[in-house]
């Protein structure tokens, strides 16, 4: 793996901690070895780790996550609509992307256009 994908890596789920033992074991590896990704690894985890390591977990008060989920659940809770129900049980019926709708009145408007305009003559 070239360093650009392991500096990616680093950056984000090597640093979030999710990674496969096997992925994981591997950049460890490739940082023990590769000056350039060690110095970045140790920028990393000096600024974005490291000032958090020591903080001592603050457990909020019960009042404050019992709101929370009574906001979250009042939010969630809409009124039934018939027509969303559809639309989720239905979605190839419903779904027009918006060009098909240009597309179409556009062809629509073509036809009107030819038939009030060019009436085929009589003889
Ligand atoms: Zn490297």
């Amino acid at each position: 793996m070239k360093c650009e994908k392991i500096q990616g890596l680093l950056k984000t789920d090597f640093l979030d901690g999710e990674l496969d033992k096997k992925l994981k074991s591997y950049i460890q590896n490739h940082i023990d070895s590769c000056d350039s990704c060690k110095t970045l690894w140790a920028n990393l985890y000096q600024k974005t780790v490291a000032p958090f390591k020591n903080l001592k977990e603050i457990k909020p008060p019960e009042s404050v996550w019992s709101r929370i989920e009574k906001e979250t659940l009042a939010g969630a809770k809409e009124p039934f609509s018939l027509l969303d129900w559809l639309k989720d049980k239905l979605p190839p019926l419903f779904y027009f992307p918006k060009p098909a709708y240009a597309f179409a009145a556009m062809v629509l408007i073509c036809f009107m256009t030819y038939f009030l305009y060019f009436k085929p003559s009589a003889n």
